[in-house]
């Protein structure tokens, strides 16, 4: 019996193929991964293949050491990049990176993303910085990105190439990618008619029986 359970592999294909609908990536950009605490790993999108073609048991299962555990294509080149920032979190369960337009335009010129919406404080939980342009590939840009988003805030900016967003789950870490490129996309068009309203947690006001989005 395989260690990611067949719902895990499903849910995982259900994102990658929003990810591709919502237009924050193409073709086979972009990963998506989800923890499994019991198993000590993480199943993972495979390495280059497209989300219309994916199927559930092409997801690869990678032990927290980096070892392929289950599947038969390679894993994500980006899988050292997940297991890094899952190391530093334990409150996180799942991992999505896209190729995001609008974050990738203050990816490419170095630019924090600033909170002007709703949505982006409460999920993202703050402002989102920019790591310069690395190749993504390996431990050393796993730690860093880990150790840039920090303890507080779901979200990062890789510089000339995505943003990678965590959450407590799936639908959780999809809610922080779409805020952040939502957030990056008006807070771009709002940089050129005046000066926006930044917004931040600390500021705002959250009615204790609120309803969140
Ligand atoms: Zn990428």
């Amino acid at each position: 019996m395989s260690k990611a359970r067949r719902e895990i592999r499903e849910e995982i294909l259900y994102w990658c193929r929003e990810s591709v609908l919502r237009g924050l990536n193409f073709n086979t950009q972009g990963n998506i991964s989800v923890r499994l605490p019991e198993h000590e790993a993480i199943v993972i999108t495979p390495n280059g293949t497209r989300y219309d073609v994916l199927t559930p048991d092409q997801m690869v299962v990678v032990g927290y050491d980096g070892v392929v555990i289950e599947g038969d294509l390679f894993p994500s080149t980006e899988t050292d990049v997940h297991l890094a920032h899952y190391r530093r979190r334990p409150d996180v369960n799942a991992i999505v990176h896209t190729e995001s337009p609008y974050a990738n335009m203050f990816g490419a010129v170095g630019r924090i993303i600033d909170p002007v919406l709703l949505n982006m404080v409460l999920y993202a939980k703050g402002a989102v910085r920019v790591m310069p342009f690395e190749f993504s590939t390996n431990i050393e840009f796993g730690e860093l990105s880990a150790s840039l988003m920090g303890d507080d805030v779901n979200a990062l900016v890789w510089g000339n190439h995505g943003l990678i967003s965590v959450g407590e789950n799936l639908a959780g870490a999809f809610k922080v990618a779409v805020a952040v490129e939502a957030n990056a996309q008006v807070l771009w068009g709002a940089l050129s008619l005046g000066t926006p309203n930044i917004l931040s947690l600390e500021n705002i006001v959250i009615p204790q029986d609120a309803r969140l989005p």
